[in-house]
């Protein structure tokens, strides 16, 4: 008998449908990262399982770091995704617990996908790596990406591949990056960074405050110029703003040279787009604080 032939997009498709439970704006990514991490246990060993034990440590790690922020506990946050990602029809559990319950996971449960799916990612190679792709492209600005990848333990590299194309709808706008940089005169918007090479801006960057892949659009009163330190510090919850567009920094930072240091000098800048440049709208800032933002801010 011949074997089955295995549609690699429909597993994409089966598993990008979960983009969909992102709503009203509010970041869900915590089914995400539990694909991604019983994806990279496949990828490792050859099997999705993952016990509970596990993922209430690992997971509950991944949605505190790469979540929005949140007061639930680890256990419960990682228990979410770990009970409800059945209802998707793509994960299985070894026994019929309750939704959300955390106790009836502790008597050793373990997840894995769904048999055909399992077999399906097995039977293609590098669907892995283009399930991982999609998903994290849907879920994650280009800066925050690689960091996501690394921590689920997937390779970063697999971003740079792409034998399927991916089943995202929204189209980006070509000329909105440029037209950021010239709002903001070539400049950091947080610290006048404006190097060039050969009259072209280098390590300068267009950042969505509400990020492209929550519905943030590609206007000017959503883009920041931002030198790539920047950027990447604003998207990963580091860095934010006041309704009155000062800057804040995180006390989850640290660092322990003058230079890393520099970053809490920032705190308490005011920004300052010039005559004509759009003023970030209070919405998209608003957004920033309350789904990427982390921790408190330093004291002034
Ligand atoms: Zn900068």
């Amino acid at each position: 008998m011949a074997t089955p032939e295995v549609d690699g997009r429909e597993v994409l498709e089966q598993l990008a449908s979960l983009r969909q439970h992102q709503q009203d704006g509010r970041r869900s990514p915590h089914k995400p990262l539990l694909v991604l991490l019983a994806l990279s246990r496949l990828a490792a060993s050859g099997s999705s399982e993952l016990p509970w034990d596990i993922a209430e440590q690992e997971l509950a790690d991944l949605i505190q770091e790469f979540g929005p922020p949140s007061r639930t506990g680890r256990a419960q946050s990682a228990a979410f995704p770990f009970t409800r990602l059945r209802s998707d029809g793509v994960w299985t559990l070894d026994q019929d617990v309750p939704m959300d319950k955390v106790t009836p996971l502790r008597s050793g449960v373990t997840g894995r996908f769904e048999a055909s799916l399992e077999a399906a990612l097995r039977s293609r190679p590098g669907l892995v790596d283009d399930v991982a792709r999609g998903l994290v492209e849907a879920h994650f600005p280009a800066t925050v990406a690689p960091d996501v990848l690394v921590a689920v333990g997937l390779d970063p590299e697999l971003l740079h591949g792409g034998t399927v194309a991916p089943a995202t709808s929204r189209r980006r706008s070509s000329s909105w990056p440029a037209q950021v940089l010239e709002a903001w005169d070539r400049q950091c918007a947080f610290c006048g960074f404006d190097g060039q090479v050969g009259g072209v801006p280098v390590g300068l960057e267009a950042a969505h405050i509400r990020w492209f892949t929550v519905d943030g659009p590609d206007e000017l009163d959503n883009g920041l110029a931002l030198c790539s330190l920047h950027h990447k510090l604003f998207d990963r919850g580091v860095l934010g703003l006041d309704d009155d567009l000062t800057l804040v920094v995180s006390q989850r930072f640290s660092a322990r040279t003058p230079h890393g240091r520099a970053v809490y000098d920032l705190h308490g800048r005011r920004l300052k787009p010039r005559p004509g440049t759009p003023t970030p709208a209070v919405q998209h800032v608003t957004w920033h604080r309350e789904q990427v933002f982390h921790g408190r801010p330093l004291a002034a």
